[in-house]
């Protein structure tokens, strides 16, 4: 089987791939993942697509046996936003260095260079390629994935989102609570016939003001706790029958999202009720772990870069898929620009992407 032209060069395939509107919502990534699955299969790949509903899939695509690496990326796109673009955001129009459009960084530009690194390596077996949909919205796609058991073995992990070619351990969790008090209306002329869920929430809203959780990773910093909204009442002469609060938490290695649940209702008064809005772990790798460390410092003496960071600030797929996977090692390490991703006139280097392909054939050609 011949590999697909589009296959040589990472520019072209990165515009083919920012041609998709795979704006999400609604999405619509199946087209785009067919595409994907026609080049992969065109390197020998066996590819399933996975559909999550109408226009909406993801694909979990297989080079030989499980168990080795594998590379993950998401095919939907955020909106564009509503201040103007100057350059058309599907054309993948290109300035010197820049190849400007939705998703260039954010993470088609990676999707390309892994399947061009693929195509370079095209006798080397024991690759896995999961291409994933509503990532953008929550890990919607990685999430379907992992509930209908369609992942495959998993010896390492490498995500393809924007580090700017720097291999990141991590990133936090985020934990994202509705706190509910409920109360009964009445006329604010007499408060005493109702009962107030402004005053219900009060001396929760005090206690959480006051907490911030104690768990702190050298790495990854401080897990927080942040107050978000607040909603209650229709107008100023009734007793408010509802008051809702919103509760942001990150997470770092060192307390799961139960603990932090636990403490947050350990200060809530009794009636009040917690909801669960988001529920994405922390992602934490050792740098210290055989293949993460090889794998750095491969793409180090590619980078020529020597990077301090290590945490991405933003969550990833692998929030789902490293539990899902059964826990491997995993690198997050893509060519977007880390202050790229969502912004208006989006773009890659066609510099990182090119540095990009030449990490990712070096990991899938050392892999075990
Ligand atoms: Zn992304």
């Amino acid at each position: 089987m011949m590999p697909r032209s589009e296959l040589s060069d990472v520019t072209a395939l990165t515009r083919r791939l920012v041609a998709f509107d795979t704006i999400n919502p609604p999405g619509r990534e199946t087209e785009a993942m067919r595409y994907c699955a026609g080049l992969l299969e065109s390197i020998g790949f066996d590819c399933h697509l996975i559909s999550h509903g109408e226009g909406r899939s993801s694909l979990v695509a297989q080079r030989g046996p499980e168990g080795g690496l594998v590379f993950s990326g998401h095919l939907d796109t955020v909106p564009l936003g509503r201040a103007p673009w100057t350059h058309p955001p599907h054309e993948g129009r290109i300035e010197g260095d820049q190849l400007y459009g939705r998703g260039s960084s954010d993470m088609k530009g990676g999707i390309a260079a892994f399947l061009v690194a693929a195509a370079r390596n095209a006798s080397k077996t024991g690759t896995g390629v999961i291409l994933t949909a509503g990532e953008e919205t929550g890990c919607d796609g990685a999430r379907w994935l992992a509930e209908a058991g369609r992942l495959p073995k998993t010896g390492a992990l490498v995500v393809g989102e924007s580090t700017d070619n720097q291999p990141l351990a991590g990133h936090k969790g985020a934990l994202w609570l509705k706190l509910t008090a409920k109360g009964r209306t009445a006329h604010g002329a007499t408060p005493e016939l109702g009962v107030n869920a402004i005053a219900t929430l009060s001396p929760t809203l005090a206690r959480l003001c006051a907490y911030q959780p104690e768990t702190f990773h050298p790495q990854m910093g401080r897990a927080t706790c942040n107050l978000g909204t607040i909603r209650a009442g229709i107008n100023v002469n009734s007793v408010p029958d509802l008051c809702e609060l919103t509760v942001d938490l990150r997470s770092v290695e060192g307390i799961s999202h139960a603990e932090l649940t636990a403490e947050i209702a350990a200060r809530c008064d009794a009636g009040i009720g917690i909801e669960t809005l988001l529920d994405l772990a922390s992602v934490w790798t050792d740098p210290e772990n055989p293949w993460f460390a090889a794998a750095a410092r491969s793409a180090r003496g590619i980078t020529g870069r020597q990077d301090s960071l290590s945490c991405a600030t933003y969550f990833t797929d692998a929030s789902i898929l490293k539990p899902a996977l059964g826990d491997p090692p995993v690198m997050i390490l893509g060519p977007g620009g880390m202050d790229q991703p969502h912004g208006t006139d989006e773009y890659v280097r066609l510099s990182r992407l090119a540095e990009a392909v030449e990490i990712y054939a070096a990991l899938i050609a050392s892999a075990g």
